[in-house]
């Protein structure tokens, strides 16, 4: 059972039921919706055809929800491209009419750039195709000099090299977008080029105030992110290490070891990451990946990703079902891996938290002890998160009534949502529900060991206080032949 989640973005190439079956079937975890493109009607249609075939499948499948944000784009041109020659003069007029551009200039959609820009600084468009550097100001004009040339078309990105651009997160747009996404009841919201804490804080009041309840992704694809990275960390719930801008802004070369540090300390301090952009990009047009892009995915599991992301592999390529059955195979394999299956996490450090005690106690134990599973009983998934930080290669089932918590899940690494819903009397009688619950899922069988967690208040969140080691078919806690322990033991 795969461990890493699969987030694939929705687009013209996985909209019909056709093609959501066999994405559904292939394994997707967790679909994102892309608010850069398309109407709000398409969005709410996507999403609910979605639901429908994934419950048809019986199975959970997350929403994110990804707000463009401030995305910085030159405007059109009159031919609707042009070629740049290497050395030529090139203008980014902020007073130019949107469909006027030429070979000499071109309009902007952000008016404040050139207050953003000084002479000497490095202007990246298209994904950093296209280099200017930019010569002078002169009014409301940047007058650029071609640094590397080609073909430019119409509304292609704009990046300032080292980062350093004003544009505020928040768009009209993304906080009317903040609202769609309330509506759709989206999981998690995704908000593009946050800068500090408070553009965090801004999208998750809002969100409150819309009556969502999504979790909030901070994509970190801005070098001044970076400067403010822990800050950022400790305000949201997720982090998405989007590498195709932020490769733009702090140069491809350091992104490897960025991506490396981001995973690690996020999972430190207790949040959710997703590894992003380009991992299967040859699949948009292949019915195979490149051997890079293999390792690219595999690193990611190994470096401790919670999620991999497809973007226009899915949205726009012709095999979205075959880049997520490669992402699949590519994780599995990965999975094996020693390194990702036992843990030193958080080894010489005291805890805060009664629920983060059982958690760290409960993945030590299942580690150590040959358990085959572990049951967490849960309100807000919380334990199951702590406890996903840890490296293991043993599953955690979070059971819960809760459908937004099993929702919420679907995007942890080594967690799988269970709809739970308690009858039991006392203690026993739960665990024997939970156990039975597993089995039904082939989960577990009689003979293995489980481990349970839960609080003695049932119903009340982060109150998790308990965990008990059952024997599948025993059911009752009991003490455990200590020939079987030596047995299961190993070296770590
Ligand atoms: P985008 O974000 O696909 O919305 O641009 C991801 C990235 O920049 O890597
Ligand atoms: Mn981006």
């Amino acid at each position: 059972m795969r461990r890493t989640k699969i987030i694939a973005t929705l687009g013209p190439a996985t909209r019909d039921a056709k093609m959501l079956d066999k994405i559904i079937e292939a394994g997707v975890d967790v679909v994102r919706v892309n608010f850069s493109h398309g109407s709000a009607d398409e969005h709410l249609e996507t999403v609910e055809r979605l639901r429908n075939r994934a419950r048809a499948h019986g199975r959970q499948v997350g929403v994110l929800c990804d707000l463009q944000g401030p995305k910085i784009r030159i405007e059109k041109f009159k031919e609707g491209k042009v070629f740049l020659e290497e050395g030529s003069n090139f203008i980014l007029d902020m007073d130019l009419d949107v469909n006027a551009g030429t070979v000499d200039a071109v309009g902007c959609s952000y008016k404040q750039l050139v207050d953003d820009v000084k002479r000497g600084d490095t202007l990246l468009l298209d994904d950093g195709r296209i280099v200017l550097w930019v010569d002078s100001i002169d009014g409301r004009k940047i007058n650029c000099r071609v640094v590397v040339g080609g073909d430019l078309s119409n509304r292609k990105g704009v990046n300032k090299q080292g980062g350093g651009l004003s544009a505020a997160a928040l768009t009209e747009k993304d906080k009317e977008d903040i609202k769609l996404a309330a509506k759709i009841k989206a999981d998690y919201l995704a908000i593009s080029f946050p800068r500090t804490a408070a553009d965090v804080n801004e999208a998750r009041e809002l969100m409150v105030a819309a009556g969502g309840y999504a979790h909030i992704v901070a994509k970190i694809e801005r070098a001044d992110a970076m400067d403010n990275i822990k800050e950022i960390i400790e305000a949201t719930d997720v982090i998405m290490i989007a590498r195709g801008d932020l490769g733009v802004e702090i140069g491809d070369a350091a992104l490897p070891p960025v991506q490396k540090r981001l995973i690690q300390l996020s999972r430190t301090m207790n949040r959710v990451v997703i590894t992003a952009t380009q991992m299967m990009e040859s699949m948009i047009e292949n019915q195979i990946p490149t051997r890079a892009e293999v390792f690219d995915v595999a690193n990611a599991v190994l470096d401790g990703t919670d999620a991999v992301m497809l973007s226009a592999e899915t949205a726009a390529g012709k095999y979205p079902d075959k880049a997520i059955e490669a992402m699949d195979r590519v994780c599995i394999e990965a999975e094996k891996s020693r390194e990702v299956t036992r843990s030193d996490h958080r080894i010489n450090t005291t805890f805060k938290r009664i629920d983060e005690a059982i958690a760290m106690a409960t993945m030590y134990t299942a580690n150590h002890l040959g358990v085959k599973a572990i049951a967490s009983l849960t309100e807000s998934g919380s334990t199951t998160l702590w406890m996903s930080r840890i490296s293991s290669g043993i599953p955690i089932y979070a059971l819960t009534s809760i459908v937004e918590t099993r929702r919420k899940v679907t995007l942890y690494r080594g967690v799988y949502p269970v709809s739970f819903e308690s009858h039991g009397e006392d203690r026993a009688a739960v665990s024997r529900e939970a156990i039975d619950e597993l089995l039904r899922r082939g989960a577990v069988r009689e003979g293995d060991l489980v481990i349970i967690t839960r609080g003695d208040l049932m119903g009340v969140g982060g109150g998790t206080n308990a965990m008990n080691i059952v024997r599948v078919g025993g059911y009752l806690e009991q003490s455990i032949d200590p020939n079987e322990i030596i047995n299961n033991n190993n070296d770590s």
